[in-house]
């Protein structure tokens, strides 16, 4: 399936192409520092590919904070929080906000508490590398 999600403003869009016709998607409430304050709620698929459109690119604000391996792009227009990326040997590997979905059923949703601390930075790396989209494209300008 194809999954649309924007920021509220729409300043950041992606497309998710999601292999099949998923019967529930993981919805991961992340209990990190940042997530708890901003409700972040994450999914990620590793054989799915995304493609970001960012319309202004001075209306992102990247934000890291701990091991600073993770960035969370930041709409400071409305506030969403659409996605988060983190490079790992080169490659670009992200998750989205299942809160800016716009096109998926609430019930696909299989929702779940996650813990990540404790995580040390390689562990980290290698899940993130295992679980996270691998696909991703993101294209700034236009519109
Ligand atoms: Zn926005």
């Amino acid at each position: 399936m194809l999954i649309k999600g924007n920021c509220h403003c729409g300043n950041i869009a992606f497309e998710l192409e999601w292999e099949g016709d998923p019967v529930e998607i993981p919805a991961r409430a992340c209990d990190c520092s940042f997530c708890v304050k901003h409700g972040g709620v994450w999914t990620s698929n590793p054989s799915s590919r995304l493609a970001v459109a960012i319309r202004d690119t001075k209306l992102v604000s990247k934000y890291s904070f701990g091991t600073g391996t993770a960035t969370f792009h930041i709409c400071s227009r409305c506030g969403a929080v659409p996605l988060v990326t983190s490079e790992i040997a080169n490659h670009l590997y992200a998750v989205v906000n299942v809160n800016v979905f716009e096109n998926v059923d609430q019930s696909l949703l299989r929702h779940a508490t996650a813990t990540f601390e404790g995580e040390d930075i390689e562990a980290r790396l290698t899940r993130r590398s295992r679980n996270w989209i691998a696909h991703v494209r993101i294209a700034e300008g236009g519109a």
